[in-house]
């Protein structure tokens, strides 16, 4: 049984960077690596870290790796080099990021023959809830090592769940987003008829919003749409992504189509940095 003290945290995105900062409010002793190095410098001046120079270096100090990254490329270009460092510390190396569970498990495969158990935990919830300990957890792998972590998960999100095995969680993960992306879209589309017809969306959201269809994604996205602010909480280049591993695990039900159109036109017309909610200025500026 590990007691869990030391965490190397990899991935100072938009999540990495709350849920970085958590670990070290619930105690734990946080060393961090960024691959733009400034950003976690920047970091260190708002929260006590340590700075690793390396993932490498990160395999001798710490009890617990947890990575947040982009995509399925960085996370196995960031494991390979964990790997490459060879034994260390470190036992359990929690992947939060949302891949393909193809990935996951080919990942989870080689770090088992090393002794290592691998868990995916993907998040659901964005900034808002991941600075706010919010975050529901949702985790694939070994049941023994999920135990381990909890006081872990318990820092970071309101639970965690272990679904099955590796890939479980981001198998979860990807049907969550399905629906965030269809809700979104679906979203926009209302805003977009009614105000075509007279209806602003200043005054259609609350309607929505205070009805039975309304729901804390509507709510939190209602003053970005009235707003027409898409600063990125969750990149739509990012729902893209995961949309893309869907239809790779065969979705093809028909909103589900219609909302990977949408997002890849979306990016291809340069919204891929906007937050996902600029389905709603896409469907605007490109559509309507
Ligand atoms: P983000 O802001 O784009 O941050 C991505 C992080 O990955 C950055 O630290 C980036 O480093 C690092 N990275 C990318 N490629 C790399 C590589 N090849 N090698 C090393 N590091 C690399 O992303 P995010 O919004 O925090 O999301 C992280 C993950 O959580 C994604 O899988 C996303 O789908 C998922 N997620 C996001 C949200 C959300 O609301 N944002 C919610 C739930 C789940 P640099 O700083 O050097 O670029």
């Amino acid at each position: 049984m590990v007691t869990i003290k030391n965490i190397g945290f990899i991935g100072l995105g938009n999540m990495g960077v709350p849920m970085a900062t958590n670990l070290v409010n619930a105690g734990f002793s946080v060393q961090v690596y960024n691959r733009n190095a400034q950003k976690a410098k920047d970091f260190q001046q708002t929260v006590d870290i340590q700075v690793a120079d390396t993932v490498a270096s990160l395999v001798s100090t710490s009890d617990v790796i947890i990575t947040m990254l982009s995509n399925d490329a960085a996370v196995q270009e960031v494991y390979g080099n964990l790997f490459a460092a060879g034994a260390g510390k470190a036992s359990i190396y929690i992947d939060m990021s949302t891949v393909s569970p193809e990935t996951t498990r080919q990942l989870a495969a080689t770090a088992a023959e090393k002794g290592i158990s691998y868990l995916d935990a993907p998040v659901s919830g964005s900034v808002k809830p991941a600075t706010e300990r919010q975050l529901i957890i949702m985790v694939g792998g070994d049941a023994a090592a999920f135990d381990q972590v909890q006081p872990v998960f318990a820092a970071l999100g309101k639970s965690s769940t272990l679904l099955g095995a590796s890939g479980a969680g981001n198998i979860a993960k990807l049907a969550i987003n399905l629906f965030l992306g269809i809700t979104i879209q679906g979203l926009s589309e209302a805003v977009v008829f009614a105000a075509k017809n007279g209806i602003s969306a200043e005054d259609l959201l609350p309607l929505i919003n205070n009805g039975p269809i309304g729901s804390g994604i509507t709510k939190l996205k209602t003053s970005n749409i009235v707003n027409e602010d898409y600063t990125p909480a969750f990149a739509l280049k990012l729902l893209k992504k995961d949309i893309g591993l869907a239809e790779a695990m065969g979705m093809d039900t028909p909103t589900g189509k219609a909302l990977s159109a949408t997002l890849i036109d979306a990016v291809e017309k340069g919204l891929g940095d906007d937050d996902m909610v600029a389905i709603h200025r896409y469907l605007t500026k490109f559509i309507s």
